[in-house]
């Protein structure tokens, strides 16, 4: 057997799962220690500071320097006492991931010493040199200033010796050129459209937050194992490998017990995110085997995706720790289930409603209802820019196979809320009827007061479910930072609300009741967006069929759909979140990136297969073309002695040929594509002619490993990575 494998396998099982160092106390005396939350706040600022501080998270009033100056003293005092030696700004630039620049908080006292220091200039703004990270043209490399700007509603946190403060970023002239920017934009556009409806129903509500619960998947492989695979190492995904004979189809792994080493692992990371102040909640084995998954309890939006690209991280040094290698791509493996990341999506009011969750009485319902249709009609109008939102070369691997959502947006409401939703279009304004001399609207349903909602009523082929009290949008993947995603969807969801309201307003000036008004309007909508409303099998070909007449968004190229980001509607819909600048700009970066990432799986690929699959193949050619020849020095029969050997060497020739020839068809197409100047038409061309090309020659590598020599095979195979012991 290959050197490496044969030692990647064997360190691979002998591995003892890592004891970890447990503090001796409840979760609930540690939880959050490493983070600067109000209570921290409470303890380090004054009480003007605080409440002015307070003031501007809750309600979104700017924080002055003076206020700024305050806050990093207090920040600085809290860090001191942590041990604390560095401060960074933590933002997430358009690359996966977050960015930090570390700065000592050391100045020279001007006797010869040194002093801590961090002022409210250094917490509430800096200039990183920034020039490397993608703008899409945004930010001439000659003018590569962009800013980092201070996020106090996403509170400050600690990292081994450093004092982490969440960030946007935005060139000199003010373009995002990061996810959080345009997030903060769609929360807040959110919160005015819903607050401005909720009115309608609630007067006392002042304020709507978009909470999100995100659920994580990912693999983990062992470290020696993953070493042994470059593919994986340079690619996150594995290129090759024959499906292990064994691998998900008892569905023994789902929910089953976690082997011990991983448990380890988990052990640890609860403890750190625990002390980061993320609530996670649950963790299982998932469907594939050595997947698994992890969620939080769900906070509100800003924060829970703060705490989704915090916990990728810590997930990442952890699992090192434990001799593991976390993979966050869609699609490690062939022909086992790929990687997600639900986001769990509601709405919520100060006053502690929940917008998505049905009501007591008729009310509440009608509420439910406003805001259900909206979001149909938002969803629906939007259908091909929120796929584009969750578009990537990795997660296409993953839509639309037969494990996840497809490639097409539609809403899965379940047969309760459709029925409400049917009963309510087709019965009249006339049905309204008198409670508490209030005019209330009749649901069609007005013998139900309140709406039961049977929770098991799920559907797991949709890509955006209604599951009760919020939605889940399940076709993020799962190496994806959620802002993206929720940026879209709570856009849509103000520019939706916003014309809703319009709508209502307008009839109610003509005269109309506001109950008629909104019932007239919900009634619209719920025809107008029939469309989007799909309870069956989303992973049969009839829905794709289906769709297509429904005029759905059924796109399958990745660069094909981040057009829908610009057109008309979508630069509506972004109003107040990107401009038309910002959302081609963005394009740019995300076609630079899918063509970089297909490049890279090209290279990649054609250099594992001359460099190391050929040769093997054509060594063990070697052994039966030996054994043919010793066969005919013995024996006259040699044909039919040596049949196998004959057909074998035939075939690894056929094999060896096939590869040989695609590999170099491949870098004819990579050339021809790199050639092109226009990021979407490469991104095209990487598309349309280079990415074929990996499942071609993939296929020709995968038949050889199952006829070259077990012992010489070079690449660890998938029963070798798949089975943590
Ligand atoms: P599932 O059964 O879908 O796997 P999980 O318990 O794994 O459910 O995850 C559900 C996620 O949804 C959790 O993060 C949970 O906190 C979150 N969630 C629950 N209620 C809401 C809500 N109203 N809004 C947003 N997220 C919610
Ligand atoms: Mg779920």
């Amino acid at each position: 057997m290959s050197k490496l494998r044969f030692k990647a396998v064997a360190a691979a099982s002998n591995r003892k799962p890592v004891e970890v160092e447990k503090p001796l106390k409840k979760t609930s005396e540690y939880y959050a220690e490493k983070v600067f939350n109000r209570s921290a706040m409470a303890k380090f600022l004054s009480k003007d500071t605080y409440k002015k501080l307070m003031d501007a998270i809750d309600n979104g009033k700017t924080v002055d320097r003076n206020i700024a100056e305050h806050v990093a003293a207090g920040m600085r005092m809290w860090a001191l006492e942590n041990g604390v030696t560095h401060y960074t700004h933590w933002f997430h630039p358009l690359t996966e991931g977050s960015a930090e620049k570390h700065d000592a908080f050391v100045e020279h006292s001007g006797q010869g010493g040194m002093i801590e220091e961090f002022s409210g200039k250094l917490l509430a703004q800096q200039e990183p040199d920034a020039s490397s990270f993608p703008s899409g043209g945004l930010r001439n490399t000659f003018e590569a200033r962009g800013y980092s700007a201070w996020d106090a509603a996403s509170p400050a946190f600690i990292i081994g010796d450093t004092l982490c403060i969440p960030t946007i970023f935005i060139s000199y002239t003010g373009e995002a050129l990061d996810y959080k920017t345009p997030l903060l934009r769609s929360l807040s556009a959110v919160d005015k459209a819903a607050t401005a409806v909720v009115q309608y129903f609630n007067k006392d509500v002042k304020k709507v937050h978009s909470n999100l619960g995100w659920e994580q998947e990912y693999f983990l492989v062992d470290e020696d194992l993953y070493a042994a695979r470059p593919d994986l190492v340079l690619t996150g995904r594995t290129l090759m490998g024959h499906e292990s004979a064994k691998n998900q189809q008892l569905e023994d792994h789902y929910f089953g017990a976690i082997p011990e080493r991983v448990l380890k692992f988990m052990e640890e990371l609860e403890y750190e995110a625990y002390a980061l102040g993320i609530p996670l909640k649950t963790r299982h084995n998932e469907v594939a085997p050595n997947q698994f998954e992890l969620a939080p309890i769900y906070e509100e939006c800003n924060l829970a995706v703060d705490h989704n690209v915090l916990i990728m991280s810590v997930m990442d040094k952890v699992a090192r720790r434990h001799s593991f290698r976390i993979l966050f791509h869609e699609k490690p493996f062939k022909g086992i289930n790929g990687s997600g990341k639900h986001n769990n999506w509601s709405l919520g009011t100060d006053t502690g409603i929940n917008l998505l969750s049905p009501g007591k009485d008729q009310v509440e319902n009608l509420r439910f209802i406003t805001f259900i249709v909206n979001i149909l009609a938002a969803v629906y109008k939007n259908n091909g820019m929120l796929k584009a939102s969750i578009s990537s070369a990795t997660n296409a691997h993953r839509l639309g196979a037969n494990e996840a959502p497809p490639a097409i947006i539609s809403v899965f409401l379940g047969t309760e809320v459709s029925d409400i939703l049917d009963k309510f279009e087709s019965s009249s304004v006339k049905d309204a009827i008198v409670v508490d001399n209030k005019k209330q609207i009749s649901l069609g349903v007005g013998q139900i007061p309140e709406i039961l909602l049977d929770n098991t009523d799920r559907n797991r082929t949709s890509p955006f479910a209604f599951t009760g009290n919020r939605f889940e949008f399940r076709a993020v993947g799962s190496s994806a930072n959620c802002a993206s995603a929720m940026t879209a969807l709570n856009a849509s969801v103000a520019e939706q609300l916003v014309e809703f309201k319009k709508e209502v307003d307008t009839l109610i000036k003509a005269g109309k009741s506001k109950e008629e008004a909104l019932y007239e309007v919900l009634k619209k909508y719920i025809k107008y967006s029939r469309s989007i409303r799909f309870n069956g099998n989303g992973y049969s070909d009839e829905w794709k069929v289906e769709a297509a007449k429904r005029g759905l968004d059924c796109e399958t190229s990745v660069p094909v759909i981040f057009d829908t980001y610009t057109t008309a509607q979508s630069v509506k819909t972004f109003e107040n979140v990107l401009s038309e600048v910002e959302l081609h700009a963005r394009n740019e970066v995300k076609w630079e990136m899918y063509t970089k990432k297909i490049q890279i799986e090209s290279r990649v690929l054609g250099d594992l297969a001359l460099n190391h699959i050929i040769p093997v193949a054509i060594n063990y050619q070697s052994l039966l073309i030996t054994n043919v020849a010793k066969l005919k020095e013995i024996s006259d029969k040699y044909k039919e002695l040596g049949a196998e050997q004959l057909r074998l060497i035939e075939k690894v020739s056929s094999h060896v040929n096939a590869i040989n020839a695609k590999v170099h068809e491949m870098i004819d197409a990579r050339k021809a594509a790199n050639a092109i100047e226009n990021e979407r038409e490469k991104a095209v061309a990487y598309h349309d002619s280079v990415a074929p090309y990996l499942d071609g020659i993939r296929y020709h590598i995968d038949k050889l490993e199952l006829i070259v020599d077990n012992e010489m095979w070079p690449l660890a195979k998938y029963r070798e990575l798949l089975f943590i012991r």
